[in-house]
């Protein structure tokens, strides 16, 4: 028995540490003592039951390097049948360093680690080595599409020399370039953006002034927000896209609405290459006691007058979630679901009926369901918009529309169904639950 080659980081946690296994994707967390002796191969001494857990979760192993090497290889042949998906993207990190020291960070243990190594850049030997990679992964057929710079920060000023460096060698393999900045020193790559095209950068602020001051706080201790904020106009400037990133914890949760307000007085929410997005960020170690929930975040969102629908939209994790569940649903089911009643919702493909479900699913769902969802009789979309999701349906390949609800309330109903017949779609209707037309 022995040690897993993919277990990779022991993080102590006060009495414990965090084993992790990268082939198994295994977390657990283990005694300090019980670590020890991990390390140390003085497995006989370890605890039955935990013997047989981290055995049976792959962390220790009875299997030899070389065995597990095949497992990875083929979890790999195995994922890339599942995903079906030959697409390369790369992330890649040019320093560890930041200007930054924001309270939450999940980089925290590096940026404690002395300027000394945080001072180190990617090295030209590594570059070289990364794009030789990549330029044998394309000759083996893969598609090698993107690059995302990330960091800490990697738009640092003086990170320029090497993300210039990897960005000729994204040119030279026709790669989509994007960045997760924090923005502050963007106006030092004003040149450097003309000469390469960057598809997006996300940009972080908290709030405005002294609330996005406190929590995006410089290194330095200056203040931050109208920084960023010239160079987010900077980057619309470039046509550059810019989706912000609002880290919401508890401290900022009430200061959402000046934000949105000063964002609108700036002009970026009629621009069309800027977003927003909102993710709940506490830091649970220091600065605040409770955690915010996601839920928190969407029901203020909510207060301060968004619709469920845009709220999720605009809430991080809720907005992937809706999107996969889209992308489940449309993978697959053929069928597509026109609801004009918020309440109820049928997947008939999948043979689940919710009428009545949780709060926290009925936002998920009805907002996955939102490009084919119409509001009830006192708000209803205008035709224009119920035609644009008729003609998604038809653009996604799907053949059949079922309309929910109390549809005596939709005056375009007529309309929409002379439009699916010509179309060549299957419709039914169905009102107060029960189907009464085909
Ligand atoms: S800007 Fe990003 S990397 Fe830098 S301290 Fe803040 S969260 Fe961490």
């Amino acid at each position: 028995m022995r040690l897993s080659t993919y277990e990779k980081d022991k993080k102590e946690i006060e009495d414990y540490r965090l084993m992790v296994n990268g082939l198994y994707g295994a977390y657990d967390i283990v005694a300090k003592e019980d670590c020890e002796k991990i390390s140390a191969g003085k497995f006989s001494e370890l605890p039955l039951a935990l013997l047989k857990r981290l055995l049976l979760r792959g962390l220790l192993t009875p299997k030899s390097e070389s065995e597990e090497l095949a497992d990875m290889k083929l979890l790999a042949r195995l994922h890339k049948k599942v995903y079906g998906s030959s697409i390369i993207g790369l992330i890649i990190l040019p320093t560890y360093d930041c200007n930054f020291r924001c309270p939450y960070c999940f980089e925290q243990h590096c940026l404690n680690r002395g300027q000394d190594w945080l001072s180190q850049t990617m090295s030209d030997e590594i570059i070289e080595a990364i794009f030789s990679a990549l330029k044998n992964y394309k000759d083996r057929g893969y598609d090698v599409d993107h690059c995302i710079f990330y960091g800490s920060e990697p738009l640092l000023a003086k990170n320029l020399p090497v993300v210039r460096k990897i960005a000729e060698h994204c040119r030279e393999l026709n790669l989509n370039m994007s960045a997760v900045t924090n923005g502050y020193d963007l106006e030092g790559y004003r040149e450097f953006f003309k000469e390469f095209k960057f598809d997006m950068l996300q940009i972080t602020v908290d709030g405005v002034g002294e609330v996005n001051d406190r929590r995006r706080i410089h290194k330095d201790g200056v203040g931050t927000y109208e920084r960023i904020l010239a160079n987010v106009e900077l980057a619309l400037e470039l046509g550059i896209k810019v989706f912000l990133r609002v880290n919401v914890g508890l401290e900022n949760l009430h200061g959402m609405k000046d934000l949105i307000d000063d964002l609108k007085a700036r002009g970026f929410l009629d621009k069309e290459k800027f977003s927003y997005y909102f993710k709940a960020a506490t830091n649970d170690f220091k600065h605040e006691k409770a955690v915010l929930r996601e839920k928190d975040l969407i029901d203020e969102l909510i207060k301060i007058g968004f619709t469920t629908e845009e709220a999720i939209d605009r809430e991080s994790q809720y907005s992937v979630t809706n999107r996969l569940i889209l992308r489940l649903i449309k993978k697959s089911s053929r069928v597509f679901l026109l609801t004009l009643n918020q309440k109820m919702a049928i997947i008939r493909s999948f043979g689940i009926k919710f009428c009545r479900y949780p709060p926290l699913f009925s936002r998920v769902l009805s907002s996955a369901l939102r490009r084919i969802y119409f509001e009830g009789q006192k708000n209803s979309l205008p035709i224009g918009t119920a035609m644009k999701y008729l003609y998604d349906c038809v653009a996604n390949g799907i053949r059949r529309i079922h309309f929910l609800g109390d549809v005596a309330g939709y005056e375009h109903l007529d309309r929409l169904l002379a439009e699916c017949n010509e179309e060549g779609l299957l419709t039914s209707i169905e009102i107060s639950g029960k189907v009464n037309r085909k």
